[in-house]
């Protein structure tokens, strides 16, 4: 039997997300989600998506002392369902990685020396690659025998030009630290660029597109006949569009004024711009819904921060339709991408000139489909198209350990 599932780990530094897919039919299994590791006491919610017991979550909470533990118990579960990593239909496991710096390009199957090199970028991404090892590393302890197939984040991006990735500072300093506009989201940058071009019934290679992925780290790319040509994030994630709690741009000096005048440390700024700024910094909140309710009560705080919000996406929609020339589409994506029709109205209003507008019917729709919102007289197609970034690293790791079969 050709062995056709794979398992999609994505493994934060307390966390661990995971599915089980069928690349015969893109069908999942099963999913889940670890929380807390190495808390006092962690929660595993598991939710098998066939058979009887289909969509019946079930929640563990118990103390896993490590990711080690945590994916003991997640294969466990998926024993239970008749699912077990020890079966001959597991094709690979494919582990999200954040920073793949500029060596990884593409999907590539883990050995000891790409691992090492994961390794290096820590530095450069200190919060995400060291959870990304050892997701990796506990993968391989389980299934050795397994192809790990680990699918970078920023591989996307590895294809923006020299002058869009570098920042206009001291060469030799920029070098010697690594230090360069690497980009993230990229998996899905990747997958609803393909998805939109898709959509409007073309090739990739045909059209230009400006993606929005706005989760809760939100980020722009523009993407040229399906080649990333710049993204809003940078060196790390903070760079860019406001997002739930991270500031994205602001004047570089406002660290050292933080440094000196308020005398905070590297690791307390670090804190206050990643995880007490954003949305939560303007406004103590960093759900969209919440935020729109609390507008819709006249509440000025949530207004403002709205505002700061769109104002961003607006400079960033003109930026990228500078950059590209030619704008075919503006696809919207993640959770608040996806949901958020307010937010894609007034991201869009006042851009009629750039040849954008959306259609107020269309936008109010909600579907888990690919779709157009913009009029028919709307030289740009404005999108919502849900990204999947597991069904993505699933086929890129299936591609990848078929071809080389
Ligand atoms: P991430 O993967 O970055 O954690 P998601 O892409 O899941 O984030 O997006 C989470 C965010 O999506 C929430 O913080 C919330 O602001 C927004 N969101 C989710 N559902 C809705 C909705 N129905 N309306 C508006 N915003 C929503």
């Amino acid at each position: 039997m050709t062995p056709t599932r794979i398992l999609v780990l994505n493994s934060g530094s307390s966390s661990l997300k995971y599915q089980l897919l069928d690349m015969r039919d893109h069908s999942r299994l099963a999913l889940g989600l670890v929380e807390k590791i190495g808390e006092q006491t962690s929660a595993l919610t598991h939710t098998p998506l066939l058979g009887e017991d289909a969509g019946k979550k079930r929640v563990h909470e118990t103390r896993f002392a490590d990711h080690d533990e945590a994916l003991q118990a997640v294969a466990l579960e998926l024993a239970a369902d008749g699912l077990g990593l020890d079966s001959p239909e597991l094709a690979a496991i494919g582990h999200r990685v954040v920073h793949g710096g500029l060596r990884f390009s593409a999907p590539t199957v883990v050995t000891d020396e790409v691992l090492a090199e994961i390794e290096r970028l820590v530095p450069v991404a200190p919060l995400h690659n060291p959870a990304n090892i050892t997701g990796i590393k506990t993968a391989q302890a389980l299934r050795p025998d397994l192809p790990q197939v680990a699918v970078f984040d920023t591989a996307f991006h590895t294809t923006m030009p020299e002058y869009a990735a570098r920042y206009a500072i001291d060469v030799e300093t920029a070098d010697a630290h690594r230090i360069r506009r690497y980009g993230f989201h990229g998996t899905s940058h990747a997958f609803v660029s393909r998805r939109t071009a898709a959509l409007l019934g073309k090739d990739p290679s045909e059209v230009n597109v400006i993606v929005l992925h706005l989760g809760n780290g939100a980020s722009a790319s523009a993407v040229a006949g399906g080649r990333c040509v710049d993204t809003s994030m940078g060196l790390t994630p903070l760079e860019g569009l406001v997002m739930g709690t991270r500031s994205g741009d602001l004047d570089p000096a406002v660290i050292f004024h933080l440094e000196r005048v308020a005398g905070m440390s590297s690791e307390e700024i670090d804190t206050l711009l990643n995880k007490k700024s954003g949305l939560v910094g303007l406004c103590g909140e960093n759900d969209m819904r919440e935020i729109r309710r609390r507008i819709d009560e006249g509440d000025k705080q949530a207004e403002l921060a709205f505002e700061i919000y769109i104002h961003r996406l607006k400079k960033y929609i003109g930026a990228y339709s500078a950059v590209l020339g030619k704008v075919d589409a503006v696809a919207f994506t993640a959770g608040v991408g996806e949901n958020a029709a307010p937010v894609r109205e007034a991201a869009v209003t006042g851009l009629e000139e750039l040849g954008l507008a959306v259609d107020a019917t269309l936008n109010s729709v909600r579907s888990d489909e690919p779709r157009i919102i913009s009029p028919e007289y709307a030289r740009v197609a404005v999108a919502v198209v849900p990204t999947d970034e597991e069904l993505e690293i699933a086929h890129q790791a299936y591609d990848l350990v078929r071809e080389s079969d």
